[in-house]
């Protein structure tokens, strides 16, 4: 009997993910037989889940909320980003061994060059200081940024973050109220404020130089961030992390298949479904 390769995504809560819907459509555009499925885990199961799985004959897994500090470390081998992010969103089985990835910077890098270009030499505020922007930071840098500013609600937690960085690249962290003297070429709110429709606090001034302005969350319609922002500055370019949730799945399926689908045909597609 021939076994058709099986993957999905483990996360708590799991079913709102786009996950298996974005990997269908990539196994469909690229002729791959495979299945993906959402697999809920218990927050103290997860070791296990992930066991179960390999046993099972999984061959790969996105991991996200809340798991991806605890797949970092079960992992048996972990590739240079994923040391650097301190987190996993990608594993893979091979020869029983578990590999752990972080493809979750490259997606974003390529959206961002998908609405600006080339990265080269920019500077970047960088909004936040969580997983989110902790898995950026040397994506931003390996892409040819040459600057990056960060700035967080918690003050603390982004000096610390620009501490852990500091061998990577030029990096420094700013109070938000601090924010207005920066001229940035691009921000990005890697913060979860969008979530709950709040502004991150930066100032506008911030946005007076900036190309692009980009959330990492995203929705159906423009984020409450980027509304403001064009609101403050009309030549903005503005985007959401859409494009990077389709990248780093992307990215994923390519570490597993061997195959990169083509994303943007599936964008409307999918932000149509949201
Ligand atoms: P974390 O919980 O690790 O970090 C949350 C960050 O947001 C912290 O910096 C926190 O500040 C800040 N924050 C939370 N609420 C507010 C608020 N109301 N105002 C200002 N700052 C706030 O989350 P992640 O880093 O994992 O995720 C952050 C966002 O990125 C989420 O919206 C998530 O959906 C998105 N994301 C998108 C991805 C994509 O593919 N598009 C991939 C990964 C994440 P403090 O330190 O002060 O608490």
């Amino acid at each position: 009997m021939v076994r058709i390769a099986s993957y999905g995504v483990f996360g708590n809560p799991i079913v709102h993910s786009l996950s298996p819907v974005i990997h269908s459509v990539f196994a469909r555009q690229t002729h791959q037989s495979i299945i993906y499925r959402a697999i809920k885990v218990p927050e103290t199961s997860f070791a296990a889940a992930v066991k179960n799985f390999a046993n099972e004959g999984g061959l790969g897994a996105n991991v996200t909320l809340p798991f991806k500090q605890q797949a970092f470390d079960l992992t048996d081998q972990l590739t240079e980003r994923a040391k650097l992010a301190g987190a996993v969103n990608t594993l893979s089985v091979r020869n029983g061994m578990v590999l752990g990835d972080n493809t979750d910077g490259a997606g974003l890098c390529w959206d961002l060059q998908r609405c600006l270009g080339s990265l080269t030499g920019s500077c970047v505020l960088l909004i936040g200081a969580g997983g989110a922007a902790r898995g950026a930071v040397g994506a931003l840098f390996a892409a040819g940024v040459s600057q990056i500013i960060i700035t967080n609600r918690t003050f603390a937690k982004a000096q610390q973050l620009a501490q852990s960085f500091s061998r990577q690249g030029s990096i420094h962290a700013v109070p938000l109220n601090q924010t207005s003297e920066l001229a940035p070429d691009i921000v990005i709110n890697s913060t979860s404020s969008s979530l709950f429709k709040e502004l991150p606090g930066i100032s506008t001034h911030a946005l007076a130089k900036a190309l692009l302005c980009y959330d990492m969350f995203y929705q159906k319609d423009l984020t409450c961030f980027l509304g403001w922002a064009q609101s403050h500055n009309a030549d903005l370019k503005v985007a959401d992390g859409l494009g990077m949730l389709l990248a780093q799945a992307a990215e994923s399926f390519f570490i597993w298949r061997g195959v990169k689908p083509d994303l943007l045909p599936v964008m409307t597609d999918i932000r149509e479904g949201l």
